[in-house]
């Protein structure tokens, strides 16, 4: 597997609200910076206008959708023609369950022109790990009422700790050399008028998880479908329209309580809970902060639209 190094990872919450847009929060739209790849997942309409505000920039190099309620998608084509009156040129790929062939094709229509690049279409199925350049984005089922599913973005794993100590005492001098060992290749030192082999392995530590990032969509809770593949998250961006008062209308719309959430959280050892989709009718979201607290002990957030975090290494 290659190896990665220090890529900054940002999430920009550009959307944040359920099914409703409200004044202050646009329709679902996440978009993940990682280095200078730009990914969004689900594209609620007017999400372009979001990604001027937040300064995101107008490159995605693919656009993931859960699901096609109208609310996560209908974005994509405001934002098509705008990146083709700008005169984009590289082609994007929308991945999506189900009818995604069909809702493409419908959406390049739509807009009525003939774009300046071309749109590729990928079905998510459940299982699909998708293999990227120093990443993969994994795919699982959500349960949601119609067909629906979740993406896991996760690193590559990352070079291991550069034993500084042990480079010097092989007779390395600090400087170029230590960082084409830490890149991962061997280097050739003189010792006592003879060549010597220095390979990473000598030098560096096991290699290191990468970071890994959960978006489920809306969905119920999906605990069996994200046991295997979810435990450890940097950051598990979960469905939590509604609070624990609510339960009973969670489950009629097959959306999840923020307390449930707080259980996927606390079951799957995530690091952080980003608590999104909020219905309408919370004008504050102390409430959901409070429920999955009561089952989640890492940190959790409630972002607000065009709130931007940054996911660093962790320190292992
Ligand atoms: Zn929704
Ligand atoms: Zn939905």
């Amino acid at each position: 597997m290659e190896i990665i190094s220090g890529e900054t990872l940002q999430i920009f919450f550009l959307g944040t609200s359920g099914a409703l847009p409200t004044i202050s929060r646009n329709l679902p739209c996440i978009l993940l910076k990682w280095g200078s790849h730009d990914l969004i997942f689900d594209c609620g309409e007017g999400s372009q206008r979001q990604m001027m505000k937040a300064r995101a920039g107008f490159s995605p190099e693919a656009i993931y959708i859960s699901h096609w309620h109208a609310d996560h998608f209908l974005g994509i084509v405001g934002l098509l023609q705008t990146m083709s009156f700008g005169g984009r040129e590289q082609a994007l790929t929308i991945v999506g369950p189900d009818c995604v062939h069909e809702i493409v094709t419908d959406i390049t229509r739509l807009c009525r022109t003939k774009l300046s690049f071309t749109v590729e279409s990928v079905k998510a199925n459940s299982g699909d790990v998708l293999i990227y350049e120093g990443y993969s984005i994994r795919v699982f089922d959500a349960n949601h009422g119609i067909p629906g599913v979740g993406y896991i973005f996760e690193e590559n794993m990352r070079a291991g700790r550069f034993n500084r100590e042990k480079a010097i005492e092989l007779g390395i001098r600090p400087g170029p050399l230590f960082g084409k060992l830490q890149r991962g290749s061997e280097v050739v030192i003189t010792v006592d008028g003879k060549d010597k082999i220095i390979t990473p392995g000598m030098v560096m530590g096991p290699l290191r998880p990468g970071r890994k990032i959960i978006y489920t969509g809306d969905t119920r809770p999906v605990l069996s479908e994200l046991t295997e593949i979810g435990q450890d998250a940097d950051l598990l961006i979960h469905d939590a329209t509604f609070d624990r008062q609510e339960e009973e209308r969670a489950k009629e719309f097959m959306h999840a309580t923020a307390a449930e959430a707080g259980i996927v959280a606390q079951t799957l050892k995530a690091h952080r809970l980003a608590l999104f989709h909020f219905s309408t009718r919370y004008t504050s979201t102390d409430s959901h902060i409070a429920d999955a607290k009561a089952h989640f002990s890492g940190e959790i957030i409630a972002p607000e639209d065009l709130d931007i975090i940054d996911i660093p290494f962790r320190n292992d």
